[in-house]
């Protein structure tokens, strides 16, 4: 039992990679314009595995460990002064940037930030959500229908791709012509399947390319929402692409720079490729450079890098999910595959899962279902 102001939280240390631990943290009251959320659940990703392996990211300053998380559902249970629009009870989500002083951020554009000095909780900097209960600021806050409580870890991972998307249609305001019918989406974990419901709810016709045989859990949600799974073991990307017409857009996020590449190789004229994959490490190789280039240039191709997002990506993928639900009830839930509670040794929790798409953490919030 923890006191009033003290609260359970999950975290790593830089000087122990690979473990994840326990923690107490001081719980401070909501002041001005915060509130105060207890945590239903944060989702685990990639970047957490990274984090706990000692790759990436720093705890906040003065502080010798980083609370994990930023994928979080949880419902606000106190209000600080001068807190308008959340009550005790809704169910919320947070934004995981947060702006440093470059003129992006002050631009109210922290996603796009020009330095790279910017805080991220749970990542950079800053505690993250696996706690007990969090303290945030209302212009963090996301509110969410009280009915997508199973998905709402969902909405930070699906920002990415509806960032994506959105940047492609604003690259597409130079054509007096777009329809944006066909769609490669390059990867089949979280990512890329949260990008392959989002163009599927858009109605384009979206094939998902993945390096696993078919039939898996990813393979199964991918053609649950009407589009075509392809294993790179049966059929390369580019011979797939040679059955499609014009490949509009292509969101790679596969996590492999080879794939880039070869997704390069295929977009079709006047269209957009959005790199989505963090890719580690200093892998090199050979490419046809010339011919690459030659097909930018005469089909007017866009490349653009993506990451993060933005608070509209944020709402737009509140609504996402809403959409989702309608078309096809209960199938973003089913992404999520594991569920682990603090206690679990989460280094593995965080590992590739047999069966696995996506973990949670659960935490003993209010609403629990
Ligand atoms: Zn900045």
């Amino acid at each position: 039992m923890t006191s009033r102001h003290s609260v359970r939280a999950v975290a790593i240390s830089p000087n122990r990679p690979g473990e994840v631990h326990l923690t107490t943290l001081d719980h401070p009251e909501p002041g001005p314009g915060e509130v105060e959320i207890t945590v239903i659940r944060v989702g685990v990703c990639g970047t957490d595995r990274e984090l706990i392996r000692g790759e990436i990211g720093h705890p906040p300053a003065g502080s010798s460990e980083l609370i994990l998380g930023h994928e979080v559902a949880g419902r606000v249970s106190k209000v600080g002064a001068r807190v308008a629009g959340f009550k005790v009870g809704d169910l919320v989500t947070v934004m995981v940037r947060r702006p440093d002083d470059c003129p992006a951020c002050v631009a109210g554009q922290p996603d796009m930030c020009l330095d790279r000095n910017y805080t991220e909780r749970g990542i950079a900097g800053a505690h993250g959500f696996m706690a007990e209960k969090i303290v945030e600021h209302q212009q963090w806050v996301i509110a969410v229908p009280d009915y997508l409580e199973s998905v709402a870890t969902l909405i930070e991972p699906l920002t990415v791709v509806e960032k994506a998307v959105r940047q492609a249609e604003l690259i597409q305001r130079r054509l007096n012509y777009w329809n944006l019918r066909t769609a490669l989406v390059v990867g089949a974990g979280p990512i890329g399947l949260l990008g392959t419901l989002l163009l599927r709810s858009k109605g384009v016709d979206v094939h998902t390319v993945a390096r696993t045989r078919s039939p898996n859990p990813a393979s199964e949600l991918v053609a649950s929402c009407g589009a075509t799974y392809v294993s790179t073991n049966e059929q390369s990307i580019a011979e797939l692409a040679a059955m499609l017409p014009n490949i509009d857009l292509i969101l790679e996020c596969s996590g492999a720079s080879s794939v880039v590449f070869e997704s390069m190789g295929v977009l079709g004229n006047n269209g957009v490729l959005v790199l989505l994959s963090l890719t580690g490490g200093h892998s090199t190789m050979e490419v046809p450079a010339a011919e690459i280039n030659r097909s930018l240039v005469a089909g007017n191709k866009v490349v653009v890098g993506s990451v993060n997002a933005g608070r509209e990506d944020f709402t737009n993928a509140v609504d996402s999910l809403e959409r989702f639900e309608e078309l096809w009830p209960g199938l973003a839930a089913s992404m999520i595959t594991h569920r682990f509670s603090p206690n679990d040794d989460l280094f593995a929790a965080t590992g590739d899962l047999p069966g696995g798409i996506k973990s949670v953490i659960e935490f003993e919030g209010p609403g629990r279902s």
